[in-house]
């Protein structure tokens, strides 16, 4: 076998096919650890990059192109995929000129079949629960999780079950989850509460959790970094810079990088920038005393994909922080509208939470952190689609506390073509980005 699970305080080892979240001795958090003495002598950027383009599954899929560094020993018959991943990385200038740096990459995790990122985390959890021989998976979700789960468990042929809050579910992850046949449960609680809650009742009634907790997940995820590196040829960036919430891809990007780096596939290792929403910033706060002090928070910010007070990933997120030498900033929602604004604009599109990447960027230039020539990839985590009533109301300058800084209005015009040619004689909205 090349991988086991062990816990990241104490060492103690478990086997990958037990059904285990936290360690039962010291109760801290599970890697799924490889053995990477071996996996060196398989792996290679040549290896990976032959995978480029094919047809047949599993290596179609962005996640298993790499599923030696995923989950090396599983059957290929067992994985659950889409396929997920092989998602774009956009170059913009004109991004690049307004965040301050020269170089600017934008990696769209949107692009993913469920319209987020967590669906690369799904395909490593629902092969996991198949792999243990679960009828049953459940996991509370500020929305893309459930989107990405009730897909993933009606392709696998098992039951999925997603807590939810009563209120602030962004529209289009409520109607997917609705709509790919999972039991929803809508419970009146925050994120927060509720993923405490599907934890005992996965406990209770021997249901898989499928959160963030889960370390197969995580190993998904970290193709998001695999894949970047190898879409620059292998060449890393100065920084990457991503939205914190749980802090899942903060987790994982940390061990994806510092295991490239172990197995010799990069050079050295990029610096990770963890953006979080100044309503709901734990990390950042820990970040500002050295870590030595963490206090959960009651959350709050229109990035409701990033709307957590107790990220269950914390100690994983700060380890990622010391292994990259990596920094963590807020942006308040007045800078995560008007970043997603701009990007939207662009024609790339995504959710608010995203929009963090771009604030961030702009902000750690301004405080010197990230410098002008350094090359730079932002995490977009989520599709614009996703959250259509925050794009609408920012743009008829309707949220609470918000200016829209980047409106694009919407003409009232009679039916008539001279009225119609005045309007359209004025020129767009966005002249000072085009
Ligand atoms: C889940 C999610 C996040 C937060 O990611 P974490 O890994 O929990 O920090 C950010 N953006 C979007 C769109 C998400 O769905
Ligand atoms: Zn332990």
């Amino acid at each position: 076998m090349l991988s086991i699970l062990q816990c990241m305080n104490c060492g103690r080892q478990y086997p990958v096919d037990e059904v285990v979240y936290n360690c039962a001795d010291c109760g801290g958090l599970l890697d799924v650890s490889h053995d990477l003495n071996a996996l060196r002598k398989i792996v290679s950027r040549e290896l990976f990059d032959q995978r480029l383009g094919s047809l047949e599954r599993p290596y179609n899929s962005g996640v298993w192109r790499y599923k030696e560094l995923v989950y090396p020993d599983v059957d290929p018959d067992m994985i659950v995929s889409r396929p997920e991943g092989n998602t774009n990385l956009y170059q913009t200038s004109k991004l690049a000129h307004w965040a301050g740096v020269e170089t600017l990459y934008l990696k769209h995790e949107g692009e993913n079949p469920t319209g987020s990122f967590k669906d690369r985390g799904m395909t490593g959890g629902l092969t996991q629960a198949k792999v243990l021989g679960m009828t049953r998976v459940a996991c509370a979700s500020t929305g893309n999780t459930s989107a990405s789960l009730a897909a993933y468990a009606a392709l696998g042929g098992l039951e999925g079950i997603v807590f939810f809050q009563n209120k602030q579910i962004a529209l289009g992850k409520l109607s997917q989850a609705i709509a790919y046949g999972a039991t929803c449960v809508q419970i009146a609680a925050d994120f927060d509460r509720n993923l405490e809650l599907v934890r005992e009742v996965g406990a209770a009634l021997g249901i898989y959790v499928l959160n963030s907790v889960n370390p197969f997940r995580l190993e998904g995820q970290k193709s998001i970094m695999i894949e970047l590196i190898q879409q620059l040829r292998w060449q890393v960036p100065d920084w990457i810079v991503c939205p914190g919430g749980n802090l899942g891809n903060s987790s994982a990007f940390g061990k994806a990088l510092r295991e490239l780096y172990e197995l010799g596939l990069i050079d050295r290792i990029p610096r990770l920038a963890i953006i979080q929403a100044e309503g709901a910033n734990p990390l950042f706060r820990a970040f500002q005393k050295e870590f030595e002090d963490y206090q959960p928070i009651h959350a709050e910010t229109i990035a409701t994909a990033i709307k957590i007070g107790n990220p269950v990933n914390y100690p994983k997120a700060v380890r990622s922080i010391e292994w990259t030498n990596g920094v963590v900033e807020q942006v308040t929602d007045q800078e995560i509208m008007d970043a997603k604004a701009l990007i939207d604009a662009q024609g790339i599109g995504c959710e608010p939470a995203s929009g963090c990447s771009l604030a961030g960027v702009r902000k750690l230039v301004n405080d010197g952190i990230i410098k002008p020539h350094e090359t730079v990839v932002g995490i977009l985590t989520g599709h614009l689609l996703k959250d259509p009533d925050a794009t609408i109301a920012y743009h008829r300058d309707q949220l609470d506390s918000i200016k829209a800084h980047y409106p694009n209005h919407i003409h009232e015009v009679a039916p008539s073509v001279d009225e119609i040619a005045r309007i359209l004689s004025n020129g767009g909205e966005h002249e000072l980005i085009r």
